[in-house]
């Protein structure tokens, strides 16, 4: 457990940056990770509290639908605007973060903030093209999510705070997506997630997102699976190719939960389940999630 020797709760976005700007202080929002995760242990001394900085909010705006830094788990599962993005992927990937314990306490921000590449939020936040707004001393930065991870627990946030994630909907109404999270348990991390997302004109694929978690140093997006899938029939023979190709592509590691080899045969199952569930081709059994 975390030692603190400080606790701080700005009420402004100012205040609590420059709280940030010190050595030794770390942002807390659910505390789900901060609180019980080894690599804390050193260096942290004094938390910064972001929940009253009004930043619990889900709205869309502007044809971007934005969701604040203190948005849970458990709303972003159950908002309506998110059920209906691309079948509702980000939904599917917040429903399946831990127990309801944690997804009441547990922010989207918070998961993306640690940078681990087995988070269950990244992979369906890349195949919308989400961008993450970033706030600290030397004002605020938009980054997109595609360069935002750089490693293990690793990212360019420095000391910023996240204080929205924002997702453009523009041709959303076309996109349709999958979402597929293979555990040893149903609250246990991943071993392997996938998502993806679709357009579909014609009965071929005009526009292809796939993205893997836990198999690679940070989620990994799969481009030349990307383009093998476009401008193909969107069928199970397809998808059995692409598989093939994620299957080259990951580089997993052997840990507690799973060997590097299993990781790299389960990646090509959870990436035809994501795909046939874009596709409309997902038989009852194998909706999003496997433990
Ligand atoms: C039992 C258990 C089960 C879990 N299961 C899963 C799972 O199935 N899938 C999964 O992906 N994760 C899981 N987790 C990990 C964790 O719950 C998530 O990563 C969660 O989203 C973290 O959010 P939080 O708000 O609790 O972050 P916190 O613990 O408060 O913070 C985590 C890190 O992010 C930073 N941070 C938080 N918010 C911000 C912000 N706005 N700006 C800048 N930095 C910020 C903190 O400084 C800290 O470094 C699990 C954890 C536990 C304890």
């Amino acid at each position: 457990m975390l030692k603190i020797a400080a606790y701080h709760s700005p009420t402004t976005l100012i205040e609590a940056a420059a709280l940030l700007a010190e050595d030794g202080r770390t942002a807390i929002a659910g505390g789900t990770d901060l609180l019980v995760n080894p690599r804390y242990m050193v260096g942290v001394r004094e938390v910064v509290d972001i929940r009253r900085l009004g930043l619990n909010y889900i709205r869309v705006e502007n044809g971007w639908l934005y969701i604040g830094a203190g948005a849970t788990m458990r709303t972003v599962a159950q908002r309506v605007e998110l059920q209906g993005l691309a079948n509702g992927i980000l939904a599917r990937g917040a429903a399946v973060c831990g127990s309801p314990n944690i997804r009441n306490m547990a922010t989207l921000a918070g998961n993306i903030a640690s940078a681990l590449p087995s988070a269950d939020t990244p992979p369906a936040l890349l195949a919308l093209d989400a961008e993450v707004v970033l706030v600290g001393m030397r004002g605020e930065r938009v980054v997109p999510l595609d360069s935002f991870f750089v490693g293990p627990a690793k990212s360019v946030r420095e000391r910023d705070l996240i204080r929205e994630l924002r997702i453009p909907l523009a041709g959303s109404n076309a996109l349709r997506g999958g979402f597929y999270k293979i555990g040893r348990t149903a609250e246990d991390i991943s071993m392997v997630n996938a998502a993806a997302t679709l357009k579909i004109q014609d009965g071929k694929i005009s526009m292809a997102r796939l993205v893997l978690g836990a198999v690679a140093p940070v989620p990994l997006r799969v481009s030349r699976a990307e383009e093998a899938l476009v401008g193909q029939a969107a069928t199970e023979e397809t998808f059995q190719r692409v598989a093939e190709i994620v299957r080259d592509e990951v580089r997993p590691i052997t840990d507690h939960r799973a060997t590097a080899e299993y990781r790299r045969r389960i990646s090509a199952v959870a990436t035809v389940r994501a795909l046939r569930q874009a596709a409309g081709l997902a038989t009852p059994g194998e909706e999003w999630q496997h433990a």
